[in-house]
């Protein structure tokens, strides 16, 4: 690698969609965004933004069959600003991944070995790390030179202890399956925790955050010094709060129901928790935006639609409180992602009656629009409350970066 070799592609590869950045690690700049989505249809759909080298946005649609002509696509767009795959200036390609296992407690230059080790993982996230794995060996043959490196969602929640990752079942045989919980969202737990302890003016390793990462899928977890103590989603990102359009918590009992009683197969299970079910599930709509405005419409389907925001706020209440009881002493809570960073009903009704725990939310600092990090607790509050907006391919880039340079 040369010495101006100073920009990292950011690459997050899902079923049907690519999405990406281009960074430059000394500048801080963001040179190029944009995302691939519907691959494999006939109405695929590439838009990019070339922020930083002054193009305009450009959009197309039409059919891209797969992974491989998704990314020469993106290839083709980034060449076309001078950005191209090939420029002596592309330090590495930093890859997510969602799921990582025990192994990868940190990110890694991928090598055949560590492809075939998120290979074994696919068992365990069948609807992610296939796509991850494509992404990475289309990567590989566009720049067989350049270092690849996997950046693995699981990995902030290796530290959990035994006692918050094992389930409470036959050890032999969540040992067999490599049943356990695993946690998701971490590059966005890591880095929000992160960027939180910076907003209290504070080094990572002197507080102790819950983090709620409140986008299409959600998750919460309890950082202490640094460190992920607890998070919700487990085995897989099923568990924990109620999202977009899965389930979160329910008695596992339910799905022998649905099957004995039902007469439901197991994908339809699978399908009907996982895609039909959180928000969607219980008022039609998985868009945050969509539910207040039926809220304020009012009618009964207003009423059918805050039904589903109590029910989406009472779980995230039960999380906040229970990770207060394993932190012990909490010093913030952070609002991110799609939800946590725009909704300000959310955050409002999230934390309203939390006095007793010290937590509170000023109404016109929560009402405030930003893209910046900030503090809407009042001054006097014992905990703070911050909305810290995520940055997952930021911090990719930097874990990326950081490696190659080590
Ligand atoms: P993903 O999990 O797909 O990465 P995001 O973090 O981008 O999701 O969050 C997407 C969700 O954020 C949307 O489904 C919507 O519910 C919510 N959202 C986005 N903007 C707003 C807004 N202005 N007000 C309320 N909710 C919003």
């Amino acid at each position: 690698m040369t010495a101006n070799a100073t920009r990292v592609l950011v690459l997050n590869s899902g079923s049907s969609s690519v999405k990406y950045q281009l960074l430059d690690m000394r500048s801080g700049a963001r040179l190029a965004t944009g995302l691939v989505e519907r691959i494999g249809e006939e109405t695929s759909r590439l838009v990019h933004n070339p922020s930083a080298a002054g193009g305009e946005r450009r959009e197309a649609e039409g059919a891209i069959p797969d992974h491989e002509a998704a990314l020469k696509a993106v290839a083709a767009e980034l060449a076309a600003d001078g950005l191209g795959l090939g420029s002596p200036e592309l330090a590495a390609i930093g890859h997510r991944v969602v799921h990582g296992g025990l192994k990868f407690s940190a990110p890694t230059v991928i090598d055949e070995a560590v492809l075939k080790e998120i290979e074994r993982l696919v068992p365990v996230a069948p609807l992610h790390n296939p796509a991850n794995i494509t992404g990475i060996r289309t990567a590989q043959a566009l720049r067989p030179d350049l270092p690849q490196v996997a950046v693995f969602d699981t990995a902030f929640h290796t530290t959990m202890p035994e006692y918050a990752a094992r389930y409470a079942i036959d050890v032999a045989t969540a040992d067999a399956h490599r049943i356990r919980r695993y946690g998701f969202h971490g590059t966005s737990h890591a880095y929000v925790s992160r960027r939180t302890a910076q907003l209290l003016g504070k080094a990572p390793q002197d507080v102790n955050v819950i983090v709620l990462h409140l986008g299409n899928g959600a998750s919460a977890s309890a950082v202490q010094g640094g460190r992920c103590v607890d998070t919700s989603m487990g085995l897989t990102p099923l568990e924990g709060l109620v999202m977009g359009t899965r389930s979160g918590d329910i008695d596992p009992a339910v799905t022998f129901h649905l099957k004995r009683v039902a007469g439901m197969s197991t994908d339809e299970i699978d399908e009907l928790l996982n895609k039909k079910s959180g928000l969607l599930g219980l008022c039609g709509d998985n868009d945050m935006r969509e539910i207040r405005r039926r809220i304020d419409a009012g009618g009964e389907d207003g009423a059918r639609a805050a039904l589903a925001f109590d029910i989406y706020i009472h779980r995230l209440k039960k999380y906040i409180g229970a990770y207060t009881a394993v932190l012990g002493r909490v010093d913030a809570v952070a609002f991110t992602a799609g939800v946590g960073e725009n909704a300000a009903p959310v955050r409002a009704a999230a934390i309203a009656g939390l006095e007793g725990l010290g937590m509170s939310v000023d109404a016109s600092l929560n009402a405030v629009r930003s893209d910046e990090a900030r503090l809407i607790s009042p001054e006097y509050a014992r905990v703070a409350v911050a909305v810290v907006p995520t940055d997952e391919e930021l911090e990719i880039a930097q874990q990326t970066y950081a490696l190659v340079n080590a």
